[in-house]
């Protein structure tokens, strides 16, 4: 079968005007999935363009007819979903399952943000003056640069894109070249909608010369990004100096406290599931557990016997739970962090090596790896690492545990597992973490609720749920005597 080729879309038109890259199939790194046209800095300029002179038409559409189109968008990908998903697990290598999962949730976001079209509510308040009727209504800010990640390839490229159409901005969108296809497929669903020419644009290539190239096109007005905090760090660097608004999501250390009131069996799976599932690649796993001394011994035991039962595969098997690293740059970080982890702790409990038998040598496959007895001044207590690694920490009691959680520079997500009631309110008001969860894995979020960290996990508005609202439109606001 030819290798399918997936151009650029500016202005309304696949673009393609090679050369191309390989997006390769990390379980089977001798499966090319795709050619992707390698953007350049002028087809970004081409982009912002095409997105400027759409923005008058687009802004001043009614907000229902915009989120007409999105639900159509999303009853084309509702379609699509198996194959959609099945995209996903060959280009990313989750498992089919997670894949079918992140594609019913970027259908289920458009949807929520079409049907925002017809809410969009401004503001409205009494004047302290005589018959001045005043209120704020809602406009969109502009072009917005989207640069998204390739661990959730679909959702996050679906949580920028809804939410900024919805508000009447144009859109010039950067997916991870590691991922890019389930974007791509989001982009061909919005074009087949009927989306008009030059409201999104979509451009695949090399970061550093696309996203500099982005966030010095004149028309941009605002970027949200998605991925590193390194990346994240010279983005700001750059819109600062064009006063562009912002909006960062990058890197966690995220935390899980287990204390001896919990109930033992849910925590040990809530524990394995949000370290382990999707390959450790969620910005909200769990890659500290924090467990009081009381139960410490006990709950490392089980969770190695759990973790034990995990299997390593392409996500295409049924039998899979866990898939590769996405690419070998991300095997040999993890692979690096691995070996810090056996000079600064010693041998791990369990995994710690790549998997190479029959088929797993074609992919870049790792054992899930627990390393016990790590204490917080370690790096890999405190560096993310971005695969399945788990460091086990050992608290005195609650308060102590809380203040090794939030001994870092992170703060993304956080869970707890606890009956205890008080505790867990200390837990919610204490934890520096925007997100959450209590007796649930600290990964798993929904799209109605606002979505982000804090620390230096997060800069900006929140994204999801309302909260998307804010960053992507402005309000003007009138005062009017009648
Ligand atoms: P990344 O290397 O920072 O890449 C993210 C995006 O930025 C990609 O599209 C990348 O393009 C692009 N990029 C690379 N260099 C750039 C530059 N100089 N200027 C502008 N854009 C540039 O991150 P990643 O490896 O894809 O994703 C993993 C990271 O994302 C982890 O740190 C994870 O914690 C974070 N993440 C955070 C959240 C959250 O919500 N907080 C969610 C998911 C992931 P190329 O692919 O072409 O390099």
């Amino acid at each position: 079968m030819d290798t399918p080729v997936f151009p650029n879309y500016i202005d309304g038109q696949w673009i393609d005007r090679g050369p191309h890259f390989e997006n390769r199939n990390p379980a089977r790194t001798d499966e090319i999935v795709g050619l992707f046209a390698k953007g350049t800095a002028r087809d970004i300029e081409d982009a912002a363009g095409a997105a400027a002179r759409a923005l008058p038409a687009w802004a001043s559409l009614n907000a229902p007819a915009r989120g007409a189109i999105l639900y159509k968008a999303a009853d084309i990908l509702d379609r699509r979903f198996e194959q959609v998903a099945a995209d996903m697990t060959r280009e990313e290598g989750k498992t089919l399952p997670e894949a079918k999962g992140e594609v019913r949730r970027s259908i289920n976001i458009f949807r929520y943000f079409a049907g925002e079209g017809a809410r969009l509510a401004g503001l409205l308040a009494p004047s302290e003056r005589d018959r001045v009727h005043m209120f704020a209504i809602r406009k969109p800010i502009g072009v917005v640069g989207l640069i998204t990640p390739w661990n959730f390839p679909s959702a996050i490229p679906a949580w920028k894109l809804a939410p900024a159409l919805i508000c009447g901005n144009t859109v010039v969108l950067k997916p991870a070249s590691a991922a890019p296809l389930s974007a791509w497929r989001i982009v061909e669903a919005l074009h087949e909608a009927g989306l008009p020419a030059g409201v999104v644009n979509f451009v695949a290539g090399p970061g550093g010369e696309l996203g500099q190239a982005l966030v010095q096109a004149p028309p941009l007005k605002a970027i949200s990004f998605t991925g590193s905090c390194q990346v994240g760090d010279r983005l700001h660097a750059e819109a600062s100096k064009r006063r562009l608004r912002i909006q960062l999501e990058m890197g966690g250390k995220n935390p899980t406290i287990v204390l001896a009131d919990a109930d033992f069996n849910a925590a040990v799976e809530n524990t394995v599931n949000a370290a382990f599932f999707s390959t450790g690649q969620k910005c909200t796993a769990t890659s500290r557990v924090i467990v009081e001394d009381a139960i410490y011994g006990r709950f490392v035991e089980a969770l190695v016997e759990r973790t034990r039962q995990l299997r390593v595969g392409d996500g295409m098997q049924p039998d899979a739970h866990i898939g590769p690293c996405v690419d070998q740059a991300q095997l040999d970080t993890v692979l690096r962090y691995i070996e810090i982890g056996r000079k600064e702790a010693g041998a791990p409990r369990i995994g710690g090596q790549r998997l190479t038998a029959g088929d797993l040598a074609k992919g870049n496959f790792i054992a899930p790896t627990i390393f016990a007895d790590v204490t917080p001044e370690m790096t890999i207590a405190r560096e993310e690492i971005f695969g399945p690694v788990l460091a086990v920490m050992r608290a005195r009691d609650f308060e102590d545990a809380l203040r090794i959680a939030n001994d870092i520079p992170f703060g993304l997500s956080a869970s707890i597992q606890t009956t205890n009631l008080s505790r867990v309110f200390e837990f919610v008001y204490r934890m520096e973490a925007g997100l959450l969860t209590v007796n649930l894995p600290s990964a798993g979020v929904e799209y109605q609720l606002p979505f982000g960290g804090t620390k230096d996990s997060s800069f900006g508005p929140k994204e999801q749920g309302p909260a998307a609202l804010e960053f992507y439109s402005d309000y003007k606001t009138v005062y009017l005597k009648y």
